[in-house]
């Protein structure tokens, strides 16, 4: 399954339609454990990036992502906005002038994308944060490549996992974030940036499975 140009731009305009949708739901996990903006935060920055989609349209993959990058940290304030660009900053530089990718080499600049992302936030799994969801994510991506499953099986398992991250976030006390200063009383409440990062990892399901 190669993962071409337009796959990625599918991806992100299927992302970008998933924050839509889910920008009430963003912004009302947000209300119980921070300041009530996570799901405007996504909904505005992703609409900015895919308004500049045409103009990098026509440009490699690395461009696109790092684009998307440069779109976020421009347009999305607070913690998510810097770190879902730098993870798109990342992803970018690891897949510099490709046409096309094989899912190793997309699980790979994922990964690169995480690292850089953890690097700037200093979060560790555990922290009730977005990597809670993407760790998670990538190494069941990782995993089913190495297992030799089925491609499209391979992304399921790693939105699964993203989703059961997710999840996990509930019972966790923040030590990162806005979140992180009601200490015991974010328990009981979903992490919103998981919940985003989630939606990225089925965003990849919905575009490249159908
Ligand atoms: P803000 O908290 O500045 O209002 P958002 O509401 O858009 O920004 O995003 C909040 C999300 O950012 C949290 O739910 C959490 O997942 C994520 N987050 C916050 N700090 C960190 C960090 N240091 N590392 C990773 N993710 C973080
Ligand atoms: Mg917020």
């Amino acid at each position: 399954m190669p993962i071409s140009r337009d796959d990625v731009i599918a991806w992100l305009s299927v992302y970008g339609q998933l924050l839509e949708d889910h920008r009430e739901y963003l912004t009302q996990l947000d209300s119980s454990i921070g300041d009530a903006d996570h799901g405007v935060n996504m909904d505005r920055g992703f609409k900015a990036v895919l308004g500049k989609l045409p103009t990098v349209a026509d440009k490699d993959i690395g461009t696109i992502l790092k684009s998307v990058g440069m779109t976020l940290v421009q347009t999305v304030g607070g913690a998510s906005g810097p770190l879902y660009g730098t993870f798109f900053l990342q992803a970018g530089a690891a897949t510099a002038n490709k046409m096309e990718l094989s899912l190793a080499e997309w699980a790979s600049a994922v990964e690169g994308a995480i690292n850089g992302l953890m690097a700037r936030g200093k979060a560790n799994i555990g922290d009730k944060t977005m990597v809670d969801a993407l760790v998670p994510a990538l190494h069941a991506l990782k995993q089913a490549i190495a297992d030799g499953i089925d491609e499209h099986e391979a992304l399921r398992q790693s939105a699964s996992a993203a989703e059961q991250g997710m999840k996990n976030t509930i019972p966790l006390v923040a030590k990162k974030g806005r979140a992180s200063y009601l200490a015991e009383r974010s328990a009981g409440h979903q992490d919103p940036g998981a919940t985003s990062s989630y939606l990225m990892f089925k965003a990849m399901v919905d575009a490249w499975t159908k």
